[in-house]
């Protein structure tokens, strides 16, 4: 596992706990020489985890869409900054350069980057590991509301599998390098 992308909130979170962990992420990829990919931005838990990889000598790679670059105040101290033009090359990008997925905390923009890739895995456009850091439980209902699609017949229960979830930074890592992809498809092929 070379590199992994990073989703989370460009807001703090109303409580520590989030920008603390965010920042025990970022030094913790650096520590075991694992590239961050992310965002971009300088703003709430995105600046925090690319600051503290960076601190701890890490290797940061941002990705930002050009009209994005004021408003979530583009990080200019990173390893690379990609500037591309639309969201859409933003997650390809995202996506393309990392081994793995890991969504700490965030709000709406955290879930869909979130959940496009895990679908792409579910269709198997990728086999790369996709996860949450649950970080004070945040992702609790997220994961019922999972269960729940299961139980409803709307996803097959072996997706389950292709979702890793962790309490904790360092056991997350290492179920993402234990990680082994499933052998079907959406579509059964
Ligand atoms: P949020 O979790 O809403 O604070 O957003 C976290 C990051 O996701 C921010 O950098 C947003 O710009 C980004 N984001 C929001 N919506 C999208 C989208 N549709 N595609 C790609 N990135 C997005």
């Amino acid at each position: 596992m070379k590199r992994v992308a990073v989703f989370c909130g460009s807001s703090e979170g109303s409580d520590p706990i989030y920008m603390e962990q965010a920042r025990k992420l970022g030094a913790l990829l650096a520590d075991k020489g694992i590239g961050l990919v992310y965002g971009g931005a300088q703003v709430g838990c995105m600046g925090a985890v690319a600051d503290a990889c960076l601190e701890a000598g890490g290797e940061v790679i941002g990705v930002i869409p050009e009209k994005l670059m004021n408003v979530e105040i583009a990080h200019s101290g990173l390893t690379e900054q990609h500037i591309v033009k639309t969201m859409h090359e933003r997650k390809a990008m995202m996506a393309d350069l990392s081994d793995a997925f890991i969504a700490l905390p965030g709000g709406a923009g955290t879930l869909e980057e979130w959940f496009e890739v895990f679908t792409w895995s579910q269709l198997g456009y990728h086999h790369k590991p996709c996860s949450f850091l649950n970080v004070n439980n945040f992702y609790d209902p997220l994961l019922q509301m999972l269960e729940h699609t299961i139980e409803q017949g709307f996803m097959r229960p072996a997706y389950q599998e292709l979702i890793i979830t962790e309490n904790s930074a360092e056991e997350l890592l290492e179920k993402l390098h234990q990680f082994q992809p499933l052998e079907l498809s959406k579509w059964g092929n």
